[in-house]
């Protein structure tokens, strides 16, 4: 298994999702993102094999097109397949087969590039633009950042780079996994790419390449686990990225958790922390795209002494 490349083992993949699809449909029908792309008028079981189609060849029905253009992620398309496939997946590899056709590889490179370029620009100047070295430092932005440096830690906190912007949230997840007591080396920023750039552009083996680097470089946890921050990060790594090495190499080197299940498995431990009541009414904006995190955040919010969830229907 060891000799197959990442893009070998992601198009096996892929056949045997492409196989186990049945063209139901059922996918399309639960999909909140059918109405807001305007198709509809198409049948679901027609927006599906043009799907399969697009994955295959490049080309299909224009409504399987927008369709996985306008997909956000949202993940009710995979809780409603009976037979294992992963919708999501099968879209973003739509998406691949989209950006390629017609394209030459090296045009694909230069645009991922691009687009990394940029993204590694931004998320420097608005970091260093808010925090200090110091700060930077315990964010993984200098060398990894390691909250007991002598000791191999529970945890790899993966903060992905788009936190970086809005950094205040990434160092209260740190208060809080000290408050708890667990320990954690930091990583994450444009070093620490999961391939999603790449990936969007159509650039599949330099995707890997990223990718399989930063997986190598979090697997350093006594816990076998990597807590992480962004939900993009976690959709790229867990459905593209650890199930392909695993393919490749016959097992994957950790398991991912969103931080807020992090802190619902641990709300034991959490609960003495929170003794201060803070009177107010939250409403939730839901993004359900990672299982279980919706439903981690409420428990959370409930378990805030005065907090009270107001439910937006
Ligand atoms: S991905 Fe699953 S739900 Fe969608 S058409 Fe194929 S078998 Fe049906
Ligand atoms: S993940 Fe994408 S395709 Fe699947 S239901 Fe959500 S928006 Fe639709």
């Amino acid at each position: 298994m060891n000799d197959i490349s990442f893009e070998s083992a992601l198009s096996g993949r892929v056949d045997l999702m492409l196989d186990a699809c049945t063209r139901c449909g059922k996918c399309v029908e639960v999909c909140p993102s059918v109405r807001p792309a305007g198709i509809m008028d198409a049948s679901p079981k027609d927006i599906i094999s043009g799907v399969l189609d697009i994955v295959r060849t490049g080309q299909g029905h224009e409504a399987s097109g927008k369709w996985a253009t306008s997909c956000m992620l949202s993940g009710d398309c995979i809780k409603a397949c009976d037979y294992g496939v992963n919708p999501r997946f099968l879209l973003a590899m739509a998406r691949v087969a989209m950006a390629k056709a017609g394209n030459e590889p090296r045009d694909l490179r230069r645009q991922g590039v691009e687009k990394f370029h940029d993204l590694s620009r931004d998320v420097t100047v608005l970091s260093r633009l808010q925090l200090d070295s110091e700060v930077l430092e315990r964010l993984g932005q200098k060398s990894a950042s390691v909250s007991r440096p002598d000791e191999a830690p529970d945890f790899v906190f993966y903060t992905g780079c788009n936190v970086l912007k809005t950094p205040h949230i990434a160092l209260l997840a740190l208060d809080i996994m000290d408050a708890l007591g667990v320990t954690y080396r930091v990583m994450g920023g444009p070093t620490h790419c999961c391939g999603v750039l790449q990936l969007r552009a159509g650039d599949v083996e330099m995707s890997g390449r990223m990718g399989s680097s930063t997986i190598e470089k979090l697997s350093r946890t006594k816990s076998g686990q990597v807590i992480s921050w962004c939900p993009s990060c976690y959709v790229q790594l867990t459905e593209t990225t650890l199930p392909t090495i695993e393919r490749q190499r016959g097992s994957r080197p950790f398991e991912m958790t969103p931080f807020m299940r992090f802190l619902t498995d641990r709300l034991e431990q959490l609960m003495p922390h929170l003794r201060r009541r803070v009177e107010m009414r939250v409403a939730l904006h839901k993004h359900p795209g990672v299982a279980g995190i919706m439903e981690a955040a409420a428990t959370v919010l409930r378990a805030v002494p005065g907090v009270e969830i107001v439910d937006l229907k």
